[in-house]
C-alpha cells in the first residue's frame, strides 16, 4: 500500500487526502492548527460569514425604493439606515461556531475514509520521511512513498505596522472585536482588503480604505473594479487613491496611520490586508531537495509536482492562485498524478474567483485586459443589468454582464459578472469556458424570465453576429 503524508490540513491537504484514500493509500495528514486549515478557520468561511450578514443589511438599508419601512423609519430611503444596528459580539460569535462546525465535518469526512490525522507541526527530514512534533513536545518519525506539503500561508506584516490583535489588525485578529469599529483604516485595496472595506461599512463602521493604486482591487476587470468604487463612495466609504501606508501607530485608543507622502490618518481600528506571505520557512525543504522562488513560495509543474521526486505541493504555499478551489483541485491532482489515477493538469484559464463585494465581481477565463493587450484574439460585449428586466424589479442599479468569445468560431473563452450573488451566476460561464460551448450553444439554453442569467443568454446570443466580425468592444 502507497503512504501517503500530508502536511497541512486546509483544502488543499484535505481535499488531497480523501482522493487518496479513496485511491487505496494509507494516508496520514499532520496538521497544526486545525482541519480546514486557514480557509475554514481564519479566511474564507469567517469573512464570508461576516459578509453574509453585511449583504442582509446593505439589502434592507436600501430597500426603501421598493416600498419597505423598517420600524419607524420615514419612506424616505435614507432614513431606513438610522433604525439598523450590527450586533457584532453575536455576528463575530456566528462566525467562529460556523468555522468550528465547519472543521468538525472535515475532520469527520476523514474519519470516514479512514485518514490518520497527527495534531502538530510537520517538517520533511529527506524526500521520504516527516517528523511531526506532536502538541505535548514529543515527536514521530512517519515514513512516506508520497509527500504533499499543503502549509498555506498568512498575513504579511509590514514593518512599521505591528498588529497587537486590539486596535491594529490583520484579517485573521477581527473576529475577536467586541465593539464595532468606529472609524475603521483598512491598508490594502486588493481583494481582501476590498471585501473587509465593504463589509464594514455595511455595517455600520465609518471606513477609509488606502489603496496605493489608482483605483480599488488594481487586478481585477477594470470596469468592475469602476462599479465597486463607485458604490463604495456613494455608500459612504472614504477611498485614498494612489495613498500607501509607511507607519501604523496605536495612540491610546486609536490608530495614527501615517502614508508615504506625509498625511496622516486617523481611526479606532487600523485593518492591514497587504498579502499574504508561505508557509514555508521551517519544513526542511533543504534537506528534501524542494526549491522556492525568491518570495519562499513552492516551486510546482501543472500537476503539483516539487523539484523532489515523490514530493508534491498544493495550495497558498505554492503561490500559483490564492484560492481555496484552486488548492484543492492542486491536491487533487497530485494524489491522482502519485497513485496512477488519471490526471488533468491545472488550468489556470478554467479558475472561476469571486470578489465578495456588494455587488459581487466574479469572473472566469480570459479577461478584458488579455483582449485589450493583443495576448488574445477574441470579441466581447457588455450588457449593463439596468436592462435587465429582473434587475430593475429587485431594485438592483449597479452591475453589468460581461462575455468575450472567439471571433471565427464563437467559442466561449471568458466572462465577467458584477451582480449580487455573482458567484452564483457565473457557473453557466465556467461551464461554457471548461467545456468550450460557443456563443450560439450558451444562448439556445432556456433561462428563466425574468432572471438575471437572461443577460447571459442575451449577451451570448449578441455575440452570435459578434462573433463573425472583426475584434471590437461593446458597452
Ligand atoms: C480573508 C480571506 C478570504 C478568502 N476568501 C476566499 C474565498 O472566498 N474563496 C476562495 O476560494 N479562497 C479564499 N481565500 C483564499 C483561501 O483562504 C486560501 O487560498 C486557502 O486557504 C488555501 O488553502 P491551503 O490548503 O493552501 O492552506 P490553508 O487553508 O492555509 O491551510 C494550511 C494548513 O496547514 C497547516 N500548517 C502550516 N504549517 C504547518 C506545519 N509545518 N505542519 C503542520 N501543519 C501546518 C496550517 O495550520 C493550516 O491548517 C481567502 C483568503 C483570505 C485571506
Amino acid at each position: 500500500m502507497t503512504r501517503v503524508v500530508i502536511i497541512g490540513g486546509g483544502p488543499g491537504g484535505y481535499e488531497a487526502a480523501l482522493v487518496a484514500a479513496q485511491l487505496g493509500a494509507e494516508v496520514c495528514v499532520v496538521d497544526r492548527d486545525g482541519l480546514g486549515g486557514s480557509a475554514v478557520l481564519t479566511d474564507c468561511v469567517p469573512s464570508k460569514t461576516l459578509v453574509a450578514t453585511a449583504e442582509v443589511i446593505n439589502q434592507v438599508r436600501e430597500s426603501g425604493e421598493l416600498g419597505v419601512r423598517i420600524g419607524r423609519s420615514a419612506p424616505d430611503p435614507g432614513d431606513v439606515s438610522t433604525d439598523i444596528a450590527t450586533d457584532i459580539a453575536k455576528v463575530n460569535a456566528r462566525v467562529k461556531a460556523l468555522a468550528h462546525n465547519q472543521s468538525e465535518d472535515v475532520g469527520r469526512s476523514l474519519q470516514r475514509e479512514g485518514v490518520r490525522v497527527v495534531r502538530g507541526s510537520g517538517r520533511m527530514a529527506g524526500p521520504d520521511r516527516v517528523v511531526a512534533t506532536l502538541a505535548d513536545g514529543g515527536t514521530e518519525e512517519l515514513a512516506a512513498d508520497v509527500v504533499l506539503l499543503s502549509t498555506g500561508a498568512r498575513p504579511r506584516i509590514l514593518p512599521d505596522a505591528e498588529p497587537d490583535g486590539e486596535r491594529i489588525l490583520t484579517w485573521d485578529q477581527v473576529y475577536e472585536l467586541d465593539e464595532l469599529p468606529g472609524r475603521l483604516i483598512v491598508v490594502g485595496s486588493g481583494v481582501t482588503g476590498a471585501e473587509f472595506a465593504g463589509a464594514y461599512n455595511a455595517l455600520g463602521s465609518d471606513v477609509v480604505l488606502v489603496s496605493s493604486r489608482d483605483r480599488v482591487l488594481p487586478t481585477e476587470d477594470a470596469d468592475a473594479a469602476n462599479v465597486i468604487e463607485d458604490v463604495f463612495t456613494r455608500r459612504g466609504m472614504t477611498v485614498l487613491s494612489r495613498s500607501r501606508a509607511e507607519r501604523v501607530e496605536r495612540r491610546g485608543d486609536g490608530v495614527v496611520v501615517t502614508l508615504t507622502d506625509g498625511r496622516v490618518v486617523e481611526g479606532t481600528h487600523c485593518l492591514l490586508a497587504v498579502g499574504s506571505i508561505a508557509n514555508t520557512a521551517d519544513l526542511g525543504l533543504d534537506t528534501a531537495g524542494v526549491t522556492t522562488d525568491e518570495r519562499g513560495f513552492i516551486e510546482v509543474d501543472k500537476v503539483s509536482r516539487t523539484t523532489a521526486r515523490g514530493v508534491y505541493a498544493a495550495g497558498d504555499c505554492t503561490g500559483v492562485l490564492m484560492l481555496a478551489s484552486v488548492a484543492a483541485m492542486q491536491g487533487r491532482i497530485a494524489m491522482a498524478h502519485a497513485l496512477g489515477d488519471a490526471v488533468s493538469p491545472l488550468d489556470l484559464e478554467e479558475v472561476a474567483a469571486t470578489v465578495f463585494t456588494a455587488p459581487e465581481i466574479a469572473t472566469v477565463g480570459w479577461s478584458q485586459q488579455d483582449l485589450d493587450s493583443g495576448r488574445v484574439q477574441a470579441v466581447g460585449i457588455k450588457l449593463p443589468l439596468t436592462r435587465n428586466p429582473r434587475a430593475k424589479m429587485q431594485g438592483i442599479h449597479d452591475g453589468f454582464i460581461k462575455l468575450m468569445c472567439r471571433p471565427g468560431t464563437g467559442i466561449v473563452v471568458g466572462g465577467v459578472v458584477v451582480a449580487p450573488h455573482a458567484s452564483e451566476l457565473i457557473h453557466p460561464v465556467s461551464v461554457a469556458v471548461s467545456c468550450r460551448l460557443t456563443v450560439d450553444q450558451l444562448a439556445h439554453a432556456f433561462t428563466v424570465y425574468p432572471s438575471l442569467s437572461g443577460s447571459i443568454a442575451e449577451a451570448a446570443r449578441r455575440l452570435h453576429v459578434r462573433g463573425q466580425q472583426a475584434p471590437r468592444k461593446d458597452s
